[in-house]
Protein backbone atom coordinates (compact mmCIF):
# COMPACT_ATOMS: atom_id res chain seq x y z
CA UNK A 1 0.00 0.00 0.00
CA UNK A 2 1.05 3.45 -1.25
CA UNK A 3 -0.01 6.74 0.36
CA UNK A 4 -0.97 9.65 -1.16
CA UNK A 5 -1.36 12.98 0.90
CA UNK A 6 -1.32 13.89 4.36
CA UNK A 7 -2.37 11.80 7.08
CA UNK A 8 -3.02 14.55 10.00
CA UNK A 9 -2.22 12.55 13.63
CA UNK A 10 -2.68 15.05 16.19
CA UNK A 11 -3.01 14.85 20.53
CA UNK A 12 -1.25 15.09 23.51
CA UNK A 13 1.84 13.23 24.37
CA UNK A 14 1.92 9.39 25.39
CA UNK A 15 -1.26 8.74 23.43
CA UNK A 16 0.89 6.21 21.42
CA UNK A 17 0.91 9.13 18.05
CA UNK A 18 4.65 8.64 16.96
CA UNK A 19 4.80 4.74 17.45
CA UNK A 20 1.85 4.58 15.15
CA UNK A 21 2.81 7.59 12.83
CA UNK A 22 5.59 6.07 12.38
CA UNK A 23 4.57 2.18 11.51
CA UNK A 24 1.76 4.09 9.21
CA UNK A 25 4.22 5.95 7.16
CA UNK A 26 6.61 2.85 6.89
CA UNK A 27 3.42 0.72 6.21
CA UNK A 28 2.20 3.00 3.62
CA UNK A 29 6.07 3.66 1.94
CA UNK A 30 5.33 6.98 3.12
CA UNK A 31 7.34 9.97 4.61
CA UNK A 32 7.12 11.09 8.52
CA UNK A 33 7.17 14.35 10.03
CA UNK A 34 7.47 14.37 13.95
CA UNK A 35 6.81 18.25 14.46
CA UNK A 36 7.29 18.12 17.89
CA UNK A 37 10.82 17.44 17.44
CA UNK A 38 11.19 20.57 15.46
CA UNK A 39 9.82 22.96 18.89
CA UNK A 40 11.91 20.47 20.88
CA UNK A 41 14.96 21.16 18.45
CA UNK A 42 13.86 24.96 18.61
CA UNK A 43 13.89 24.65 22.51
CA UNK A 44 17.18 23.44 23.04
CA UNK A 45 18.34 26.15 20.48
CA UNK A 46 16.88 28.86 22.95
CA UNK A 47 18.66 27.02 25.72
CA UNK A 48 21.98 26.78 24.31
CA UNK A 49 21.72 30.64 23.82
CA UNK A 50 21.20 30.68 27.83
CA UNK A 51 17.41 31.24 27.40
CA UNK A 52 14.76 30.76 29.72
CA UNK A 53 10.70 30.73 30.39
CA UNK A 54 11.48 34.27 31.88
CA UNK A 55 13.45 35.22 29.09
CA UNK A 56 11.43 37.68 26.54
CA UNK A 57 9.38 36.02 23.60
CA UNK A 58 11.47 38.55 21.02
CA UNK A 59 14.74 36.24 22.09
CA UNK A 60 13.22 32.94 22.26
CA UNK A 61 11.50 33.68 18.66
CA UNK A 62 14.85 34.79 17.62
CA UNK A 63 17.26 32.07 19.09
CA UNK A 64 14.09 29.42 16.86
CA UNK A 65 14.36 31.83 13.67
CA UNK A 66 18.10 31.18 13.59
CA UNK A 67 18.34 27.65 14.65
CA UNK A 68 20.01 25.66 11.92
CA UNK A 69 17.89 23.05 12.33
CA UNK A 70 17.19 19.47 9.94
CA UNK A 71 14.52 17.20 10.26
CA UNK A 72 14.68 13.50 8.70
CA UNK A 73 11.74 12.20 7.31
CA UNK A 74 12.46 8.40 6.32
CA UNK A 75 9.86 6.72 9.31
CA UNK A 76 12.62 4.14 9.88
CA UNK A 77 15.29 6.39 11.30
CA UNK A 78 13.98 9.46 11.66
CA UNK A 79 16.24 12.33 12.38
CA UNK A 80 17.29 15.80 13.43
CA UNK A 81 19.73 17.93 13.92
CA UNK A 82 20.90 21.47 15.27
CA UNK A 83 24.14 22.87 13.60
CA UNK A 84 24.61 19.74 12.06
CA UNK A 85 24.25 17.68 15.41
CA UNK A 86 22.60 14.95 15.99
CA UNK A 87 20.23 16.33 19.02
CA UNK A 88 17.67 13.12 18.40
CA UNK A 89 18.41 12.35 22.33
CA UNK A 90 19.59 15.60 23.86
CA UNK A 91 15.55 17.23 22.93
CA UNK A 92 13.95 14.06 24.90
CA UNK A 93 15.95 15.32 28.41
CA UNK A 94 14.17 16.75 31.28
CA UNK A 95 15.68 20.31 30.14
CA UNK A 96 13.77 20.79 26.83
CA UNK A 97 11.14 18.79 28.06
CA UNK A 98 10.12 21.46 30.67
CA UNK A 99 10.21 23.95 28.29
CA UNK A 100 8.97 23.31 25.14
CA UNK A 101 5.80 23.60 25.85
CA UNK A 102 6.73 27.73 26.68
CA UNK A 103 8.63 28.02 23.61
CA UNK A 104 6.11 26.35 21.44
CA UNK A 105 3.56 29.33 23.02
CA UNK A 106 5.39 32.09 21.23
CA UNK A 107 3.67 33.13 18.27
CA UNK A 108 6.55 33.77 16.13
CA UNK A 109 7.82 30.40 17.20
CA UNK A 110 4.85 29.07 15.22
CA UNK A 111 4.59 30.83 12.14
CA UNK A 112 8.60 30.19 11.54
CA UNK A 113 7.81 26.34 12.44
CA UNK A 114 4.98 25.83 10.58
CA UNK A 115 6.69 27.97 7.42
CA UNK A 116 9.62 25.10 7.89
CA UNK A 117 7.03 22.05 8.04
CA UNK A 118 4.74 22.94 4.91
CA UNK A 119 8.26 22.91 2.88
CA UNK A 120 8.55 19.43 4.20
CA UNK A 121 5.14 18.47 3.31
CA UNK A 122 5.48 20.25 0.15
CA UNK A 123 8.31 18.16 -1.61
CA UNK A 124 7.02 15.05 0.40
CA UNK A 125 3.74 14.79 -1.56
CA UNK A 126 5.03 16.71 -4.92
CA UNK A 127 5.00 13.89 -7.70
CA UNK A 128 2.01 12.08 -5.58
CA UNK A 129 3.69 10.78 -2.78
CA UNK A 130 2.68 11.04 1.33
CA UNK A 131 3.33 11.94 4.26
CA UNK A 132 2.56 11.21 8.12
CA UNK A 133 2.62 14.24 10.28
CA UNK A 134 2.10 14.32 14.09
CA UNK A 135 1.95 16.71 16.16
CA UNK A 136 -0.83 19.36 18.05
CA UNK A 137 -2.47 21.29 15.30
CA UNK A 138 -1.42 19.00 11.60
CA UNK A 139 -5.57 19.17 11.36
CA UNK A 140 -5.73 21.94 12.44
CA UNK A 141 -3.41 24.82 11.34
CA UNK A 142 -1.04 23.38 9.78
CA UNK A 143 -2.67 20.97 7.10
CA UNK A 144 -6.04 21.69 7.72
CA UNK A 145 -7.14 20.25 4.20
CA UNK A 146 -5.39 16.93 4.69
CA UNK A 147 -7.95 14.27 3.98
CA UNK A 148 -7.46 12.02 6.77
CA UNK A 149 -7.38 13.70 10.13
CA UNK A 150 -6.80 11.47 13.24
CA UNK A 151 -6.90 12.83 17.20
CA UNK A 152 -5.48 10.67 19.75
CA UNK A 153 -6.40 10.40 23.46
CA UNK A 154 -5.71 8.52 26.69
CA UNK A 155 -6.14 9.04 30.24
CA UNK A 156 -3.10 10.95 31.56
CA UNK A 157 -2.38 7.29 33.54
CA UNK A 158 -1.90 5.60 31.10
CA UNK A 159 -0.04 8.32 29.22
CA UNK A 160 2.58 9.05 31.97
CA UNK A 161 3.34 4.84 32.39
CA UNK A 162 3.84 4.89 28.70
CA UNK A 163 6.04 7.85 28.89
CA UNK A 164 8.15 6.18 31.57
CA UNK A 165 8.30 3.06 29.61
CA UNK A 166 9.94 4.71 26.91
CA UNK A 167 12.00 6.65 29.16
CA UNK A 168 13.18 3.11 30.44
CA UNK A 169 13.81 1.79 27.39
CA UNK A 170 16.12 5.27 26.37
CA UNK A 171 17.99 4.88 29.65
CA UNK A 172 16.31 7.85 31.06
CA UNK A 173 16.02 7.94 34.92
CA UNK A 174 12.43 9.25 35.35
CA UNK A 175 9.42 9.02 37.97
CA UNK A 176 5.44 8.06 37.59
CA UNK A 177 4.35 10.91 39.21
CA UNK A 178 7.08 12.98 38.22
CA UNK A 179 5.73 12.02 34.83
CA UNK A 180 2.20 12.62 35.22
CA UNK A 181 2.50 15.71 36.31
CA UNK A 182 4.43 17.10 33.35
CA UNK A 183 2.03 15.27 30.95
CA UNK A 184 -0.67 17.30 33.22
CA UNK A 185 1.38 20.67 33.07
CA UNK A 186 1.98 20.14 29.16
CA UNK A 187 -1.84 19.35 28.60
CA UNK A 188 -2.61 22.59 30.27
CA UNK A 189 -0.23 24.74 28.78
CA UNK A 190 -0.58 23.07 25.24
CA UNK A 191 -4.26 23.30 25.61
CA UNK A 192 -4.66 26.84 26.55
CA UNK A 193 -2.65 28.70 24.95
CA UNK A 194 -3.85 31.81 22.65
CA UNK A 195 -2.05 30.11 19.28
CA UNK A 196 -2.95 26.86 17.58
CA UNK A 197 -3.91 25.08 21.02
CA UNK A 198 -4.45 21.57 20.79
CA UNK A 199 -7.94 20.43 20.00
CA UNK A 200 -9.67 17.94 17.72
CA UNK A 201 -10.70 19.44 14.28
CA UNK A 202 -14.21 18.73 14.05
CA UNK A 203 -14.00 16.57 11.17
CA UNK A 204 -11.10 14.49 12.82
CA UNK A 205 -11.33 10.72 13.64
CA UNK A 206 -11.20 10.81 17.87
CA UNK A 207 -9.37 7.95 19.37
CA UNK A 208 -9.08 6.50 22.40
CA UNK A 209 -6.10 4.07 23.06
CA UNK A 210 -6.44 3.16 26.83
CA UNK A 211 -7.24 -0.12 26.07
CA UNK A 212 -6.29 -0.24 22.06
CA UNK A 213 -3.04 -1.89 21.35
CA UNK A 214 -0.35 -0.29 18.86
CA UNK A 215 -1.58 -2.75 16.47
CA UNK A 216 -5.21 -2.26 16.48
CA UNK A 217 -5.11 1.46 15.81
CA UNK A 218 -2.58 0.81 13.46
CA UNK A 219 -5.13 -1.34 12.25
CA UNK A 220 -8.13 0.57 11.65
CA UNK A 221 -5.53 3.85 10.49
CA UNK A 222 -4.71 1.45 7.88
CA UNK A 223 -8.35 0.67 6.98
CA UNK A 224 -9.14 4.33 6.75
CA UNK A 225 -6.38 5.08 4.40
CA UNK A 226 -7.87 2.48 1.82
CA UNK A 227 -11.41 3.47 2.66
CA UNK A 228 -10.65 6.98 1.70
CA UNK A 229 -9.22 5.97 -1.47
CA UNK A 230 -5.55 7.20 -0.32
CA UNK A 231 -3.71 4.21 -1.21
CA UNK A 232 -2.51 5.07 -4.58
O1 LIG B 1 5.19 15.54 20.60
P1 LIG B 1 6.11 16.03 21.70
O2 LIG B 1 5.67 15.61 23.05
O3 LIG B 1 7.54 15.73 21.42
O4 LIG B 1 5.96 17.63 21.61
C1 LIG B 1 6.66 18.45 22.51
C2 LIG B 1 5.93 19.77 22.68
O5 LIG B 1 6.00 20.50 21.45
C3 LIG B 1 4.44 19.70 23.02
O6 LIG B 1 4.22 19.54 24.41
C4 LIG B 1 3.94 21.04 22.50
O7 LIG B 1 4.19 22.05 23.43
C5 LIG B 1 4.84 21.30 21.30
N1 LIG B 1 4.22 21.00 20.01
C6 LIG B 1 3.38 21.95 19.46
N2 LIG B 1 2.86 21.76 18.23
C7 LIG B 1 3.13 20.67 17.52
C8 LIG B 1 3.97 19.66 18.07
C9 LIG B 1 4.49 19.85 19.33
O8 LIG B 1 3.10 22.96 20.10
N3 LIG B 1 2.62 20.53 16.30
Amino acid sequence: MALRGVVAMDGPSGTGKSTVSRRLAKACSAAYLDTGAMYRAATLAALRAGLTEDSPAAEIAAAAAGARMESGTDPATPTITLDGEDISAEIRGPGVTGFVSAVSAVPEVRTELVARQHALIRSAVEDGGGIVVEGRDIGTVVVPEAPLKVYLTASPEVRAARRGRQDAKAGRQSDLHVTLADVERRDRLDSSRRVSPLYAAADALVLDTDRLSADAVLDKLCALVAERGLDG
